[in-house]
């Protein structure tokens, strides 16, 4: 079964297409498709509706993903909103220079990323959830990844600073990935 992933973040999709690769699913990686607007209360919330939308275009069965970043010194801020912290065109060194700064006086530094991967084919509707826990660091560190992984420790080291392949052994995108997977294979039995 083919199965459109709902993004155009190449990382996302390689982490999860790590995954996949031995099943009978194939997750195909499309760059050019259209923004769906994340402005749903929770990240499930926008989970469906990028699925829903992009199932509604292409008629082939979707999966998406949405994560936030939960800090709890920050009241779980920036959470849904983890994408646009410093403002709808933020980029990702705006949004960790505006987190370091709200962090920068507090002590507690404990956060976790959550992803939740959402399939929709019209009919099935599937939901996972990873989490993964760590704490915000108080400089960025490290060179690969994307989004906030610079500022992101897990045991002394940022996801920067972890390989593709290190990271992708305990991401939250990856136990996710792991749940889905096993619910599709229990669904899609033939
Ligand atoms: P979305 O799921 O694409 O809406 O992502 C929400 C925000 O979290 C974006 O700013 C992403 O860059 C960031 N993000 C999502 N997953 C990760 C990750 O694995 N590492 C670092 N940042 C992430």
């Amino acid at each position: 079964m083919k199965i459109l992933f709902a993004s155009k973040n190449k990382n996302k999709f390689e982490e999860i297409n790590k995954i996949f690769l031995d099943s009978k699913f194939e997750i195909v990686f499309k760059d050019d498709l259209d923004d769906v607007i994340e402005d749903r209360d929770t990240i499930i919330g926008n989970a469906q509706k990028k699925s829903e939308e992009i199932f509604e275009k292409y008629k082939i069965p979707v999966i998406s993903d949405d994560s936030g970043l939960f800090v709890e010194a920050l009241g779980d801020e920036p959470g849904v909103k983890t994408a646009r912290y410093a403002g709808e065109t933020a980029s990702a060194s705006d949004n960790i220079n505006k987190l370091l700064k709200n962090l920068e006086d507090k002590d507690n530094k404990v956060a976790f990323f959550k992803t939740v991967l959402y399939f929709y084919d019209g009919q099935n509707r599937l939901d996972t959830e990873g989490i993964l826990s760590g704490n915000i660091t108080t400089s960025p560190r490290g060179e690969n990844g994307f989004g906030y992984d610079p500022i992101f420790e897990v045991g002394g080291l940022t996801l920067a600073e972890l390989s593709f392949d290190q990271k992708s052994k305990i991401s939250h995108r990856k136990i996710a990935s792991e749940k889905m997977l096993a619910l599709l294979s229990h669904t899609f039995k033939e």
